[in-house]
C-alpha cells in the first residue's frame, strides 16, 4: 500500500504528532474526545520532507490525495468549494511536531472569490452581513498576497490607511460595506500590480498555491533561527492543516479568542485570556484591537463561555496539563480551533509542575520531564523588562554566549570597566574579543559584548563561569577600539553611550532596556530534589576560584569536575611570576619563578577544597599557550625586564619566540610539562599539600586529589608527566606520615586519545572529555573563529547547530562513546566524566547519559539545567 499522507481529524489521535504535527494530532484528539471542532484534514509531515525531496513540488500523488480529502470534507460539512449556495470556506495552518509560535504561516478565509462573495451577499439580505462578508475576502487578498506570493504586507495596509483617511475614522471595524468592497477591488488591482497577474479566482488553485506557502514557510529564515535555538531538527518537517472556517467576524453574537488555562507567567491556577467580537483570530495576534479579558466574555456569550470552561477543564484533566487554546464563537455557538501544552516562564514551568503532583494529576517523574532545561536559565539571571522589551527591536544578534541580561553604559576596555564600576556606573564591556587579562573588567561589567569569538571562546566560557551575561561573535560591528567607538546597524556608538545585550538570545538593543532581578521560588528546590532522585548522572561543575565553587554547590553541584589552573595566575598580584616562569632562560630561573606562585597556588587550591567541604575536585594542570601570559603593553614589558634583571630588548626578543602559527595546536597542554617538568612538580606540590592540610583540619572529608593532565594524545606523553606527579606526590604524602590517596588521569580532547584510549586508560585513574578540542580538532575548526563562518554552513543547511554548543553526537559523540568503551576495557574501574562547555547542554547531556558517562561538569549557572536534563534523560530511557 502506498503512504498515506492525508489523514481527516477524526483519524487521528495526540499519539500521532511526529506525523500530524502538534496541532494537527490535537485537532484530532480533540475531535475524538467530542469536542466541537470543525472537520477537515491533516498533511503530513512527511508530505512536507516529499515536498522538499521532489524540488519543492507537492507531486501528482500527494495532490490527488489532498483532493480526495477535499472531496470527503465538503461532504461532511455539506458544503462544497466556490459551491454558490453553500461555498466553503477554509483556514490553512502549519504545525510541526513541537510547537514554533508564529514561525509558520497561516492563510484565512481561502475559498473566497468575486462569484462567491456576489452570491454569499444575495443569499442574506442583512446589511451587516454584507459587511462581513467583504471584510473576510478583504483579508483573504491581503492574506495570500502576503503569505503565498510574498507581497509585502505593508502596500495593503497603506491602502486600509488611505481608506480610513478618506472615510475619517480611525478603526478597520468603522468602515462600512462599500469601503470594504472598495478595498477588496483595490487589493486585487495591488496584486496584479505587484505580481503581474490576476489574484486566482478557482478555489483549488488557491488551496494548492497555500499549502505550498505552508510547506515553504518551514524553510523561512525565522524559522530556521527558531528551530536552531530551540533544538528542533530540520528533517522534521511541518504538517499542513486543512479546516472549514467558523466566522468569529461573523456579527455582534461572534468573536475569537485565545486562552490559557492557568497564568503562563506566573502558573496561578486560573482561566487567562483574551477576547474579541466581531473578530477574526489575527485581530487578537496583531494587536489591531484591544481585546477584553476572557473574563468579560461571559457577560456577553454566557453559554459559550460555559461551554468554554467545561472545555478547559476537560481538556486539561485529559493532557494533564497547562493547556493554551484557540477559540472561536460563531452566533452564540463555541468551536475549538486549537490546543496544545501552552508556553510558560521558566517560574510558571516549576510552579504547574509543583501544582499538577498536589493535585494529584501527574507523578514527581512526569514533573521533572515537562520542564525544559534551558528555561531555567531565566531564573538564575536577570532578565529584560518583559514589557519594555516587546516594544524594542534588536539591532542585532550575535551569539548567545551567557545568559542573562545586561544594560549599561558602553566602556572599551577592562581598565575603564573597574574605573567606572568604582565611579557607581553600570557598564557594558564591548571588545574585539576578551583574553584573560580583562577578567577583571569583565567581573565589573554588567555584561560582555565581543566582535570575534564563538561559544568556547575565552569570554564566553569566562562569562559563564562568572554567570555574567555575555553576546559573542558580532561580526556586524564594525569595531574602532582604539578611538573608543564602533558601528552598528547604521549608527555610531562612543564609549559612555548605553547598549542593552541579552546572552540568551544573542540579542543586541539601542539604549536603555530595564532589567529584572532573578528570583528562585520554593517550587525550583523541590524540582530540583525530584531530579535528583531520578538521575544516574553526577554533576559537577567548571570552577577555579572560591566564591564561583560556592555558587555553583548552592546549585547542587557535587564537585568539580574541571578547575582550570591558568585561570588562577591572571591575577594582577601573580601575573608578574608567571611572566617571570616564562621568560626564563634556565630551569632555575624558572624554578625560582614557579617557587612565588607556589603558595598561592596552594592557598588557592585549599580555598576551593573548603568551600566544597569535602566533595571532589580535578585540578587540571597548566594548559594554554605560553603567549597568552606575556605583557603587550610597553609598561608592562619595562616592569618585567626590571624585575629579571634583563633588558627591554631580551624580553621582546624571547616574547616573540613565543610566536606560533597554529597556537591552539601548540606548545600548550601536557607539552608544557613534557618541556618544563618543573611546572607540573610545582601544580603537585600545590594541590597535594592543599588536599593534606585541609584533610588534617578536616578529617572526615577525605579528600582524595584528581589531577588531570591536559592535551594528551599519546600514552607515553600521559606517563611522562604521571611519573613527575607520582614521584612528588608520594614524597610529600609520605613526609607528612600520611595514606592520602590521589588519582591522576587525562582529558581526552584529542581525536588521538580517543582513538588509543584504551593504551591510555591503563595510565589514567579517569578520563575527562574536553569536548571544546576535541570538537575544535575533530572538524578542524578553530574554536575562536568558526562563527566567522558557520552561518553559512546553516543557510546552506550542511549544520544545523554550532558543535562547539550542542555535541555533534555523529562525529565527535562516537570519539566519545568509543573512546569510553575502550577505556572501561582495560580499565574497569576508570571513572568518566565530561567538563567541554557541552556539559550544561541539555541535549549533550542527554549523549552523556547514554554512552554511559558518569558525570557531566559545567559552569555553576548551569548546574541545574544538567541536574534536570539528566533527569530527564533517565526518566525517557525508564
Ligand atoms: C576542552 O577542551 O573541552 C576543555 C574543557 O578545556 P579548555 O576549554 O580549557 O581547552
Ligand atoms: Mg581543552
Amino acid at each position: 500500500m502506498s503512504k498515506k499522507y492525508v489523514y481527516l481529524f477524526s483519524e487521528g489521535n495526540a499519539t500521532m504528532r511526529e506525523l500530524l504535527g502538534g496541532k494537527g494530532a490535537n485537532l484530532a484528539e480533540m475531535t475524538n474526545i467530542g469536542l466541537p471542532v470543525p472537520q477537515g484534514f491533516t498533511i503530513t509531515t512527511e508530505a512536507c520532507t516529499q515536498y522538499y525531496e521532489d524540488g519543492r513540488k507537492i507531486n501528482d500523488e500527494i495532490m490527488a490525495e489532498i483532493m480526495e480529502y477535499v472531496a470527503k470534507m465538503e461532504e461532511m460539512n455539506g458544503k462544497k468549494f466556490g459551491d454558490l449556495k453553500n461555498p466553503l470556506l477554509v483556514s490553512v495552518r502549519s504545525g510541526a511536531r513541537a510547537s514554533m509560535p508564529g514561525m509558520m504561516d497561516t492563510i484565512l478565509n481561502l475559498g473566497l472569490n468575486d462569484d462567491v462573495v456576489a452570491a454569499m451577499i444575495a443569499g442574506n439580505p442583512d446589511p451587516n452581513f454584507e459587511r462581513f462578508v467583504y471584510d473576510s475576502y478583504r483579508r483573504f487578498i491581503q492574506m495570500f498576497s502576503d503569505v503565498v506570493m510574498e507581497v509585502g504586507k505593508k502596500y495593503f495596509e497603506q491602502l486600509i490607511d488611505a481608506m480610513k483617511e478618506k472615510r475619517g475614522v480611525k478603526l478597520d471595524i468603522e468602515l462600512t460595506a462599500a469601503d470594504l468592497k472598495e478595498l477588496a477591488e483595490q487589493f486585487k488591482a495591488e496584486y496584479k500590480q505587484q505580481i503581474g497577474e490576476d489574484f486566482p479566482s478557482d478555489p483549488k488553485t488557491q488551496l494548492y498555491e497555500a499549502i505550498r506557502a505552508v510547506f515553504r514557510s518551514w524553510d523561512n529564515p525565522r524559522a530556521n533561527v527558531y528551530r536552531r535555538d530551540n533544538d528542533i531538527p530540520y528533517s522534521w518537517g511541518t504538517a499542513v492543516n486543512v479546516m472549514p472556517m467558523v466566522f468569529g467576524n461573523l456579527n455582534d453574537n461572534s468573536g475569537t479568542g485565545v486562552a490559557f488555562t492557568r497564568d503562563p507567567a506566573t502558573g496561578e491556577k486560573k482561566l487567562m485570556g483574551e477576547f474579541l467580537t466581531n473578530a477574526q483570530g489575527e485581530d487578537v495576534v496583531a494587536g489591531v484591537r484591544t481585546p477584553m479579558p476572557i473574563s468579560q466574555m461571559e457577560e456577553k456569550f454566557p453559554q459559550a463561555y460555559a461551554d468554554f470552561v467545561k472545555v478547559c477543564d476537560l481538556l486539561e484533566d485529559h493532557y494533564r496539563d497547562m493547556q493554551d487554546m484557540e477559540f472561536t464563537v460563531e452566533n452564540g455557538k463555541l468551536y475549538m480551533l486549537q490546543c496544545r501544552s501552552g508556553k510558560r516562564t521558566a517560574q510558571a514551568a516549576l510552579k504547574i509542575a509543583c501544582d499538577l503532583v498536589d493535585e494529584g494529576m501527574i507523578d514527581e517523574k512526569k514533573a521533572v520531564s515537562m520542564i525544559d532545561p534551558r528555561n531555567l536559565d531565566t531564573l538564575l539571571h536577570p532578565q529584560f523588562d518583559a514589557a519594555v522589551l516587546k516594544k524594542a527591536p534588536a539591532i542585532a544578534k550575535a551569539l548567545p554566549a551567557s545568559p542573562g541580561a545586561a544594560c549599561g553604559k558602553i566602556v572599551f576596555s577592562a581598565e575603564d570597566a573597574k574605573e567606572w564600576k568604582e565611579r557607581g556606573e553600570k557598564v557594558v564591556l564591548v571588545r574585539l574579543e576578551t583574553s584573560p587579562e580583562d577578567i577583571e573588567g569583565m567581573k565589573a561589567s554588567q555584561g560582555i559584548l565581543t566582535v570575534r569569538g564563538g561559544m568556547t571562546s575565552h569570554a564566553a566560557v569566562v562569562a559563564r563561569g562568572m554567570g555574567k551575561c555575555c553576546v559573542s561573535g558580532c561580526g556586524e560591528i564594525n569595531m574602532d577600539e582604539e578611538n573608543k567607538k564602533f558601528e552598528l546597524a547604521g549608527k555610531t556608538y562612543h564609549e559612555g553611550d548605553f547598549i542593552s545585550i541579552d546572552g540568551s538570545t544573542g540579542n543586541i538593543y539601542d539604549g536603555i532596556i530595564p532589567t529584572v532581578d532573578a528570583t528562585i521560588g520554593g517550587e525550583f528546590g523541590r524540582v530540583m530534589a525530584w531530579a535528583d532522585k531520578y538521575r544516574r548522572l553526577g554533576v559537577r561543575t567548571n570552577a577555579d576560584n572560591p566564591h564561583d565553587t560556592e555558587q555553583a554547590v548552592k546549585f547542587g553541584a557535587e564537585g568539580i569536575g574541571l578547575c582550570r589552573t591558568e585561570h588562577m595566575f591572571f591575577e594582577a598580584d601573580r601575573i608578574p611570576a608567571i611572566r617571570e616562569m616564562i621568560c626564563s632562560d634556565t630551569v632555575e630561573q624558572r624554578e625560582k619563578a614557579l617557587a612565588k606562585l607556589e603558595p598561592m597556588q596552594q592557598g588557592d587550591f585549599e580555598a576551593m577544597y573548603i568551600a566544597l567541604e569535602g566533595r571532589p575536585m580535578t585540578v587540571r594542570f597548566l594548559d594554554p599557550p605560553l603567549h597568552e601570559f606575556v605583557p603587550t603593553e610597553e609598561a608592562d614589558i619595562e616592569q618585567l625586564a626590571k624585575d629579571m634583571g634583563k633588558s627591554v630588548q631580551d624580553i621582546k626578543n624571547i616574547i616573540a619566540s613565543l610566536h606560533e602559527f597554529n597556537p591552539m595546536m601548540g606548545h600548550r597542554g601536557c607539552r608544557l610539562a613534557v618541556t618544563f617538568p618543573e611546572i607540573a612538580a610545582m601544580q603537585t606540590r600545590a594541590v597535594i599539600k592543599a588536599a593534606l592540610n585541609v584533610n588534617a583540619a578536616h578529617p572526615d572529608w577525605n579528600i582524595i586529589p584528581e589531577i588531570m593532565i591536559p592535551l594528551v594524545g599519546e600514552v607515553k606523553e600521559l606517563k611522562y608527566v604521571k611519573d613527575v606527579v607520582v614521584e612528588v606526590a608520594d614524597k610529600l604524602i609520605a613526609e607528612a606520615g600520611s595514606s592520602m590517596k590521589y588519582k591522576v588521569g587525562t582529558m581526552i580532547e584529542i581525536p588521538r586519545a580517543a582513538l588509543t584510549a584504551d593504551e591510555i586508560a591503563k595510565e589514567a585513574d579517569f578520563f575527562s572529555f574536553g569536548t571544546n578540542d576535541l570538537t575544535q580538532m575533530t572538524f578542524g575548526f578553530s574554536r575562536d573563529d568558526a562563527g566567522k563562518f558557520l552561518g553559512a554552513y546553516y543557510d546552506k543547511k550542511i549544520y544545523e547547530s554550532d558543535p562547539f554548543a550542542r555535541l555533534d553526537q555523529t562525529g565527535v559523540g562516537k570519539l566519545v562513546s568509543m573512546a569510553a568503551k575502550m577505556g572501561r576495557e582495560t580499565n574497569p574501574h576508570i571513572h568518566l566524566g565530561i567538563c567541554g562547555e557541552h556539559g550544561g547542554d541539555p541535549t549533550s547531556v542527554e549523549f552523556c547519559h547514554k554512552v554511559g558517562l558518569d558525570y557531566v561538569s559545567c559552569s555553576p549557572f548551569r548546574v541545574p539545567i544538567a541536574r534536570l536534563a539528566a533527569a530527564q534523560a533517565a526518566i525517557k530511557e525508564g
